[in-house]
């Protein structure tokens, strides 16, 4: 009789914690890693660094509950450096670890860090994403990179014409996977799983705000039998961010907006609006009062919204006005005031869009404007978060005094609306 197999044919992770680090000198990290953490001035790891890196050093699996801002990127990029310093290359110039993120936004910035912070590591990075030069990324590819970040409609592209061989990769980091999926890319996701060596082969990292069933569901089969960690236990809400909410009224919102702008001492205040015609519509009314003020919506083209987060990073822009998908997982520095101009509603993007505040244990603030409109999203938001969001509703003397000179997208709109009255008629 065939014997069934119970146990599986690789190290399992030990049933007893590994006790988490206080110091990246505890970790036996390579020099040249160490160097770069150095630089980036990072001097003891963060939470998520503390309970992951003990586990994915040594090689296990793992799934992290992390949103962004925790510093897992870092997590997971020491982790990549460590161990392909530690062997030596076996794939000429095929990659060895891949990064599969969301966004185009955090590809950039996944490369970016791990450039930093990699500085000394002698290994190469490459983003690979839609929207910008094909030939270029490809070129990229066929010289030769030892890590590549990309978001998956791309990767496939690439993958599917021979262009970006996986055969070599021996660690896969899966990030922001419930966004991944929230985001319609589970396919996606699959097929590239289902590409790459075989899981005994390789280590598997993956990070998730929130480690929903069809996150773990969909992950499953591609992963060795995982540690988890979690950086966030007691509440998904990032505790240094001090979160504020006023009722007003839908007619008096925007003054209310601009009196805050007016009133508020910082030099990057990030807004989001629940739809790109409200955005649009933020920043047409931000500009003509004087505020220096843009637009990052998903339609913009791609090289367009780098060039504005860039000058917004740069504090050449001070209000950048989005919608959540435009947004998710940016990693903007020194964001001290995130004003929610609409209240989402799905109450996880409540959390994601105040998580770009208050990042690596800086304070921020996070002021939510609430009406007749969306003040029903409330209840399941606090529900979420397991508090009360402190109100005040707006007096008059806060309220901003906006220029009288008419948007031209609303005369725009008014036009519009008449002339299709008078069709109707
Ligand atoms: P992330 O969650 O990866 O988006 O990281 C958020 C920010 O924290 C980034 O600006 C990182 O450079 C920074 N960061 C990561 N690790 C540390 C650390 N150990 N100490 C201080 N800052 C860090």
């Amino acid at each position: 009789m065939p014997k069934t197999k119970t146990t599986p044919d690789y190290d399992i992770p030990p049933s007893h914690d590994i006790a988490p680090v206080d110091s990246f000198e505890d970790l036996d990290l390579d020099k040249r890693v160490l160097s770069g953490i150095r630089d980036m001035g990072f001097s003891t790891p963060s939470e998520i660094q503390k309970k992951a890196l003990p586990y994915t050093l040594a090689g296990y699996d793992l799934i992290g509950q992390a949103q962004t801002g925790t510093g897992k990127t870092a997590a997971f990029l020491i982790a990549i450096f460590q161990r392909l310093l530690k062997d030596p290359k076996k794939s000429g110039t095929l990659p060895r670890a891949l990064i599969i993120t969301p966004t185009r936004e955090l590809a950039v910035q996944i490369e970016r860090e791990a450039r930093d912070l990699g500085a000394h590591t002698g290994l190469t990075v490459t983003a690979i994403f839609g929207g910008v030069d094909y030939r270029e990324q490809a070129d990229t590819l066929r010289k030769g990179v030892d890590i590549v970040v990309g978001t998956p409609g791309r990767l496939i592209d690439y993958m599917k014409q021979g262009i970006l061989k996986t055969a070599g990769v021996e660690i896969l980091v899966i990030d922001e996977a419930d966004r991944l999926l929230d985001m319609g890319f589970i396919k996606d996701l699959r097929f590239v799983l289902k590409k790459l060596p075989p899981l005994t082969d390789r280590q598997t990292l993956l990070f998730s705000a929130t480690i929903t069933f069809s996150v773990v569901e969909a992950t499953y089969h591609f992963m060795k039998i995982p540690v988890e960690v979690s950086a966030t236990p007691e509440s998904i809400t990032v505790e240094e961010v001090t979160q504020e909410l006023y009722h007003v009224s839908r007619r008096e919102k925007f003054r209310l907006l601009l009196g805050l702008i007016g009133r508020i001492d910082s030099t990057k205040i990030l807004v989001f609006a629940n739809t790109k015609s409200g955005v649009l519509m933020i920043k047409e009314r931000l500009t003509r009062n004087g505020f220096s003020a843009q637009a990052l919506s998903g339609d913009i083209p791609q090289r367009k919204r780098l060039k504005i987060l860039e000058r917004f990073m740069k504090g050449e822009i001070r209000v950048l006005i989005g919608t959540d998908v435009a947004s998710r997982g940016l990693h903007i520095e020194d964001v001290d005031c995130v004003i929610l101009y609409d209240i989402p509603q799905n109450p996880e993007d409540y959390v994601h869009r105040i998580g770009r505040t208050a990042r690596a244990g800086k304070s921020g603030v996070a002021i939510s404007l609430a009406t007749e409109d969306d003040a029903y999203y409330l209840e399941p938001i606090e529900h979420l978060i397991g508090r009360k969001i402190p109100f005040r509703v707006a007096e008059e003397s806060e309220l901003g005094e906006e220029s009288q000179m008419q948007p031209q997208h609303e005369r725009e709109r008014n036009r519009d609306r008449k002339t299709a009255r008078r069709k109707r008629w």
